[in-house]
Parts: structure tokens; C-alpha cells; sequence
């Protein structure tokens, strides 16, 4: 057996890929918390990667020998994630001080954390049979490797796109335990999958726009970056209001690039606007099977102009024109 196989059958077994069903029993277990806010009947539905992946015929699994310590490190970190929930206080402090807020973003950012942004969940942007055990949300960016993405899709970018999912899961559950310590609340959440649409949370947490592929571009590093959250009962976070990245929307108007290089045509040329107001950027059904069955794609992500050129720079042109 070869050493890809002996992988799957170690994540994959027999009765259907048991280990991530058993982490989202335990995530989907957080509905019935007391005082966890749940879903709203406007949620998305999240598509259950890498199940779905495996259940259909013919698509594969983006998976090679060097992405498993980090696909098996996510599994344990989102697992924690929950997990460590119940070492939560009864009665935890819920108003942080100046200093120690300053000192909280410095141990944020000693974590190789590149983007911070802070809001409030809205109940819409849970996914469908999940929730968040507090409201107020400290979202957190990590740079991808641009020179790696560059070379989308092989094998070198999926490590990266895998090392990144990993770092800022251990970085989450490194955040949610130092707020713990000092005696406030958490719940961190896992980029992988996730409970709430992260681009959606960012973009009120003034971090970035969406793109016309539906991932968020920032000053940040543009496109390249994974994006999570952890998820705390401090009142006095400095919320962010309004958004001065939104620009990006028409900048993407007379670009299209990553709609002309999406290999499957996965990308819509208009969004679809659902009735509750969320907006879907993606068909599905198109880009997860060239995505399972090369090295998770990432084209869209590779061509964006934001990709390679500062955001700044690419700004300062824009509005020449
Ligand atoms: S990941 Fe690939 S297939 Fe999916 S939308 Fe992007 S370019 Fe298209
Ligand atoms: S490639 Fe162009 S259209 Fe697509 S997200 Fe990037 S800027 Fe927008």
C-alpha cells in the first residue's frame, strides 16, 4: 500500500471518515450549550469538506505525504477547540483595561498573526447547524506564502495552503487559552471548515472586501491569507464600523481575471444575492472536484492582481483611471 493510500485509510475508514464525522458532532454539539448563539434560518449551509469530497465518485482528496502532520494537527486542534470550552470560568470577567488589551495584540501578533480585526457575529453568518459560544468575535488573518501560492496548483502550494490552515488553529487555541488564563471567556474556532463564514465576518471587521471569487482581499497580503476567529464575552473590544476597502468591488468589475482563468467556470460572472441577503460567488458542484483533484486549485487565488501587486499600489492606479 502506498503511502497516500495508507494516509487515506488512516483519516478515511471504513465507516465513512469517522474522525472529522466526530468533530462536527462535537461542533454541532455547541447548539444545545446554554447560552451559545446558535444559527439563524438565514445560515449557509456549510459543505463538509473533506466528506463530500469522498463521497462522490471520481473526486479525490487534496492530500500528499507532507500535508498529513498538518491535516492531522488541525484534526486535534479542532477538536480542542470545543473541548476546551469547559475550562471556561462560571463567572468570568467580561471588560478588559487598556494595557491589557495592548499586550493581548502583542501575543496575538507574536503568533505569526498578520490581520486583527474585531465585531460581532450576526446570527446569519453562523453556518446551518452550528454556533458561536459568545458574540463578540476577534478575527485573525495568516499570510500564505505568496512565491508558493505563485505556483498554483501543485504540491508545493497545498503544503502551504495546509501549513496555514494548521498554524492558525494552533494559533487560535493558543489565543482562546491565554484570554482563559486572564480570566476572561473564549471559544477559538478552526479555519478549516469553520462555524461562521469567515470572508463574511472579516469584511464587518473592516479587514478586507470580497472579491469577485469570494475570497477577501485585504491590505493584509491581498488574497493570501486563511482567516478564523476566536470567540469571547470581553464587552469593550474596539468594534469596527464601516469599511474603506470596498472599492475592491468595482476595481473587481473591469478585471474578471480569476473568472477567465477558472479552469471548471466555477466563478460567476454576477453573484447570486439570496433573499437573506448573503451573496454566493462560487458554483460548488463546479470547483470542488477540480479543486479535489488538483492540489485545491487556488487559480483564482494565484491570478489576482492583489496576488501580486501591493494593494496600495494596485489602489493608487485604480484611481488614476
Ligand atoms: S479554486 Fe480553482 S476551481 Fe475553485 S473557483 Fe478557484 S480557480 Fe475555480
Ligand atoms: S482576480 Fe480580479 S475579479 Fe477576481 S477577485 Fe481578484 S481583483 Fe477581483
Amino acid at each position: 500500500m502506498g503511502v497516500i493510500e495508507r494516509i487515506k485509510k488512516f483519516i478515511f475508514n471504513k465507516t465513512g471518515i469517522p474522525r472529522f464525522e466526530k468533530i462536527i458532532e462535537l461542533e454541532n454539539s455547541l447548539v444545545e450549550k446554554e447560552g451559545s448563539i446558535s444559527f439563524s434560518e438565514k445560515s449557509p449551509i456549510r459543505f463538509d469538506i473533506p466528506i463530500e469530497f469522498t463521497k462522490r465518485e471520481g473526486i479525490d482528496v487534496p492530500l500528499t505525504p507532507k500535508t498529513m502532520p498538518h491535516i492531522l494537527s488541525s484534526m486535534k486542534n479542532m477538536k480542542q477547540a470545543i473541548n476546551n470550552l469547559e475550562g471556561n470560568l462560571k463567572d468570568p470577567r467580561n471588560t478588559i483595561g487598556e494595557s491589557e488589551f495592548k499586550e493581548l495584540e502583542s501575543f496575538i501578533k507574536s503568533l505569526n498573526i498578520s490581520g486583527i480585526g474585531y465585531t460581532k457575529v450576526p446570527r446569519e453568518y453562523i453556518f446551518s447547524k452550528k454556533a458561536v459560544a459568545y458574540e463578540n468575535a476577534i478575527v485573525l488573518a495568516m499570510n500564505m506564502n505568496k512565491e508558493k501560492i505563485s505556483t498554483a496548483p501543485s504540491k508545493k502550494a497545498l503544503k502551504n495552503i495546509w501549513q496555514t490552515y494548521d498554524a492558525l488553529g494552533v494559533a487560535a487555541n493558543k489565543i482562546a487559552r491565554y484570554l482563559r488564563k486572564k480570566g476572561f471567556a473564549s471559544h477559538a474556532s478552526h479555519p478549516l471548515g469553520g462555524i461562521v463564514l469567515y470572508p463574511r465576518l472579516a469584511e464587518k471587521a473592516g479587514m478586507g472586501a470580497f472579491g469577485k471569487a469570494g475570497i477577501l482581499i485585504t491590505p493584509i497580503n491581498g488574497p493570501t491569507l486563511r482567516l478564523t476567529a476566536v470567540y469571547t464575552n470581553i464587552e469593550n473590544l474596539p468594534l469596527n464600523e464601516g469599511n474603506e476597502h470596498l472599492w475592491v468591488r468595482d476595481f473587481c468589475e473591469q478585471c474578471n481575471k480569476c473568472i477567465k482563468a477558472c479552469p471548471p467556470g466555477a466563478i460567476y460572472e454576477e453573484a447570486i444575492e439570496h433573499d437573506s441577503g448573503r451573496v454566493t460567488h462560487i458554483d460548488n458542484e463546479k470547483c470542488f472536484p477540480y479543486f479535489g483533484n488538483n492540489f485545491a486549485c487556488t487559480i483564482c487565488i494565484r491570478v489576482c492582481p492583489f496576488q501580486m501587486t501591493r494593494y496600495d499600489k494596485v489602489k493608487k492606479s485604480f484611481e488614476k483611471k
